[in-house]
């Protein structure tokens, strides 16, 4: 078995969803699991439509529900043969917008947009692509069994970023998808979205597609898990921001991790842990080349020349400084002040530490305030906005003198705030003002990764700039 995700640029017009459904057909043998996203830029769509509404535009909610429909209708014409099965389709998918413009009508005049109703609207663009996709596998021959994510996916209630629960998972799974698969289905369903166990509709947070994936390839014991995007695998920096950036071969379990986790859009941050446990490879691949071969992830990748693999980035930081005198020579500072996160639900991503002064940094700041407040209890507080940071991963940088150098090197001219290198000897993360995040990025890549630079695991690569 394996499992095939697809993103939604593999899905954004006819003639993508037509190379899906060969990269499918080539499959067929190894009984796939297809987990998809919705077509490119829907769920933005029904996100904006929903918070449209709520501040009580709903003409402009409603346009935007009607382009979108257009868009799905100019899909189904241009993919499918038979009229008939496609006016069917365009009926149902009207019928599918129908209500979603009563539920935005509802949000209108409520005046209010709760998590649960975004979820009920976010997590429409996946069941409209899954729909659509399962008819272009069936006119092409394929037994294809369109399976509804929320029957097997149970999540908690945490409405717009839903933790699953993998025990329940596993058993709905191990009872319906299995012996579907057994008996030479090809299984599809919608990434993203889940149901609670009363059967409220979730979603798993935003690019959650490919945790989907994960989730469904350990429950099954997948033979792999192939991610289809828009980029030839994982590269040394996000293409939009080095267009020369390089395909790596193939990186490590935790290498992938941290890049994900810093801001690599690629992989959903969440995708690897299921796949790890299991130690099942993923590889990521790019559906506009079917052919290519992607890069492999898995734990023990053969030992590399190349200290640094990937540079990757995130905005929308917070730092916050907390120094208080009354931790010289002290103990449980650290403590009451991890206690302030814990109660509001908030991670710390980088901490240092001095004897006076803990930093750290967020990048949720929707409980700013009273963080701040309960954290003046314990010293003053300093709050530093639009940061970012900037991570620099690599297996072999552990034990490859003069990174640092290098990094600073490259960085002579950028103002950084703050620095953590350690925790997992993998990585060292740099943080800055939000607007020199992309010049650093680009210094650092031109350090790391120069034209003559040469390995195994690296591989020139065109890329086409599709947005
Ligand atoms: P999908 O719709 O297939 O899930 P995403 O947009 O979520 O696609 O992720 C793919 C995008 O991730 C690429 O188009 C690229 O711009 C971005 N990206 C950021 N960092 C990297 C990286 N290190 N390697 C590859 N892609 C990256
Ligand atoms: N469609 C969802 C999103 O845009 C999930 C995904 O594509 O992975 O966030
Ligand atoms: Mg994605």
């Amino acid at each position: 078995m394996i499992v095939l995700k697809f993103g939604g640029t593999s899905v954004e017009n006819a003639a993508a969803i037509d190379t899906v459904v060969r990269i499918v057909q080539r499959e067929q043998h190894r009984q796939p699991v297809v987990v998809l996203s919705a077509i490119a830029g829907a769920t933005n769509t029904l996100i904006k439509a929903a918070h449209l509404a709520q501040e009580g535009d709903h003409e402009q909610a409603i346009r935007l529900m009607n382009g979108l429909l257009e868009r799905h209708v100019v899909i189904l014409e241009n993919l499918l043969e038979s009229r008939s099965v496609i006016q069917l389709l365009i009926l149902e998918i009207r019928r599918r917008f129908d209500e979603l413009k009563l539920l935005c009508q509802g949000i209108t005049l409520l005046g209010e947009l709760t998590n649960r109703s975004l979820d009920a609207i976010a997590s429409a663009g996946e069941r409209l692509s899954t729909q659509i996709l399962a008819e272009a596998l069936a006119e092409r021959g394929m037994p294809v069994k369109l399976v509804d994510a929320r029957s097997f996916m149970i999540t908690d209630d945490h409405y717009t970023s839903a933790a699953p629960r993998f025990g329940e998972i596993q058993s709905r799974i191990d009872a319906d998808l299995r012996p579907a698969l057994q008996s030479g289905n090809i299984i599809l369903t919608q990434g993203f979205i889940g149901s609670t166990s009363k059967g409220i509709t979730t979603t798993l947070g935003r690019g959650g597609s490919d945790y989907s994936a994960a989730i469904i390839g350990a429950a099954l014991e997948a033979e792999e898990i192939q991610i289809w995007t828009d980029v030839d695998g994982i590269l040394t920096a996000d293409p939009r921001i080095c267009p020369d950036a390089r395909k790596l071969k193939v990186i490590s379990f935790r290498e992938a991790s941290e890049l994900a986790y810093f801001g690599a859009k690629v992989l959903h941050p969440s995708t690897i842990l299921p796949a790890v446990q299991k130690n099942i490879p993923v590889i990521v691949l790019n559906s506009r080349k079917p052919d290519s071969t992607g890069t492999l992830i898995v734990s023990n990748p053969p030992k590399s020349n190349i200290p640094v693999k990937s540079i990757a980035s995130k905005k929308g930081i917070t730092v916050i400084n907390i120094q208080s005198t009354r931790m010289l020579m002290a103990y449980g500072f650290l403590e009451k002040i991890f206690a302030v996160f814990d109660k509001y639900k908030t991670p710390v991503d980088l901490v240092t530490t001095s004897e006076v002064a803990v930093s750290v940094t967020i990048d949720n700041s929707s409980c700013l305030a009273d963080i701040v407040a309960d954290l003046s209890l314990a010293g003053d507080v300093l709050v530093y906005e639009h940061k970012g940071i900037v991570c620099i991963v690599g297996e072999e940088m552990q034990s490859t003198a003069g990174i640092a150098d290098r990094v600073f090197r490259a960085l002579r001219t950028t103002n950084v705030m703050m620095i953590s290198q350690g925790a997992s000897e993998i990585n060292m993360s740099l943080v800055l003002n939000e607007e020199d995040i992309e010049a650093a990025v680009k210094y650092l890549h031109a350090e790391f990764f120069p034209v003559s630079q040469t390995g195994e695991i690296l591989e020139t690569v065109h890329h086409e700039t599709g947005r």
